[in-house]
C-alpha cells in the first residue's frame, strides 16, 4: 500500500459512513460530550445491541453532566443493574465526582484531560475527542483492531504499531464520520468469521482481501475459574433480605441475599463472568440471624437499586 492509497482511506471510510452507517444509533442524535462518554462506556464491554436499551434508561434519568451532579454510586449503579461489568459504572460515578472537584462540572475536551478520569483510557479518550470534539485522535477498540489487522495483513497484534497504523487511517477533514464509520465497518462487515468485503468500502486498498486471507491475530482467552455460591433467601411477606458484600471479589456494591463460597455441587444454575464461571443455588431460609447486615427491600425496590443478573432474574420471577 503506497502513500496516497493510506491517505485516502479515512476520505473512504467518511463518505461510506455517510451513506452507509448506523445513524439511528441512540448516542449518534443530538451528540454531546456526556452522551458519547456514557455510550462509550456502556459499549466498552456490550454490544450495540443491549448497549441501547440501558443507555435510553441511563439518559431519561441522567439526561446530562449536571443531572447527574448528586447521584451517589449506588444510583448509578441501579441503572447497570443487570449489564455487567459493573466497575464501569463506579468509574463514571467517580470521573463525574472528580470533573465537578477537578473542572468545575465541565466536561474535558483536551485528552491530557480525559485520560486522568477513571475508567476512560486512550481509545475512550480517542472516541469522545472525535465524536464529540472533532478532533482526530485515533482509537483501537476490538472492531478497529479487526480491520487494522486485515487492511494491513497484521497476524501479530503489537500494540504500538496498530495505534500507529489507526493513526494513518483517521480523516482529518471529518473525524466524526470517520470514527463512527470505522466502528461500524468493523461491526457490520469486517465481522470475525464471514467478512462481507464486497460491500467494504475499504476492499481496494485491503491486503487480507487481496490475499484472500482473514486470519486474525490471536488473543488468549482468560482461563475462567469455577466458584461455587449458596445464596440464603430470607423472605418477609413480599420483603427480600438483600446486602453488599466484598468478599467474592466481584459484584461488590451489588445488592444480593447472602451469599457464602461453598465446595463444589451439581449446579443447574450457572452464569458466566468474564474470569468465572458461577454456579449457584438458592436456599429458603425463614430465621434471620439477628447480627446479619443489609436491608430489606420490597418487589417494587428492586428496580432501584444493583442487583447481579442471576439475583434480578430471581427475584423478579419469584411470586
Ligand atoms: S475488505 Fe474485507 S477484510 Fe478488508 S477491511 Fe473490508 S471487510 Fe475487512
Amino acid at each position: 500500500m503506497d502513500d496516497s492509497q493510506e491517505h485516502n482511506l479515512g476520505a473512504l471510510v467518511t463518505q461510506w459512513y455517510k451513506k452507509n452507517g448506523r445513524q439511528n444509533l441512540p448516542w449518534r442524535k443530538s451528540v454531546t460530550p456526556y452522551k458519547v462518554w456514557i455510550s462509550e462506556m456502556m459499549l466498552q464491554q456490550t454490544q450495540v445491541v443491549t448497549a441501547q436499551s440501558y443507555y435510553r434508561k441511563f439518559l431519561k434519568k441522567y439526561p446530562s453532566l449536571s443531572s447527574m451532579k448528586m447521584a451517589t454510586e449506588d444510583d448509578i449503579l441501579s441503572l447497570w443493574s443487570g449489564l455487567g461489568y459493573y466497575r464501569r459504572a463506579s468509574f463514571i460515578y467517580q470521573a463525574k465526582e472528580k470533573i465537578f472537584l477537578d473542572f468545575n462540572g465541565r466536561f474535558p475536551a483536551t485528552y491530557d484531560e480525559l485520560i486522568t478520569l477513571p475508567g476512560i483510557g486512550r481509545s475512550t479518550a480517542g472516541a469522545i475527542l472525535s465524536i464529540a470534539y472533532q478532533k482526530p485522535f485515533p482509537i483501537l477498540d476490538a472492531n478497529v483492531k479487526r480491520v487494522i489487522a486485515r487492511l494491513f495483513l497484521k497476524k501479530d497484534f503489537k500494540e504500538g504499531l496498530f495505534w500507529n497504523l489507526s493513526a494513518q487511517c483517521l480523516d482529518e477533514d471529518d473525524p466524526y464520520s470517520y470514527q463512527q464509520g470505522i466502528m461500524d465497518i468493523g461491526a457490520t462487515l469486517c465481522t470475525p468469521k464471514a467478512p462481507l468485503c464486497p460491500e467494504c468500502p475499504l476492499n481496494k486498498n485491503c491486503l487480507a482481501f487481496k490475499k484472500n486471507d482473514f486470519r486474525l491475530p490471536s488473543t488468549k482467552k482468560p482461563i475462567k475459574k469455577d466458584v461455587y455460591l449458596e445464596f440464603s433467601l430470607y423472605k418477609d411477606g413480599p420483603r427480600y433480605f438483600l446486602a453488599q458484600t466484598e468478599a467474592l471479589g466481584f459484584w461488590k456494591k451489588l445488592w444480593m441475599p447472602p451469599v457464602k463460597i461453598v465446595n463444589k455441587f451439581n449446579a443447574t444454575n450457572k452464569h458466566a463472568l468474564s474470569h468465572r464461571h458461577i454456579h449457584f443455588r438458592f436456599k429458603q431460609i425463614t430465621n434471620l440471624p439477628t447480627d446479619m447486615k443489609g436491608k430489606w427491600f420490597s418487589k417494587k425496590d428492586l428496580a432501584n437499586i444493583a442487583l447481579p443478573k442471576p439475583i434480578s432474574d430471581k427475584l423478579l420471577q419469584d411470586g
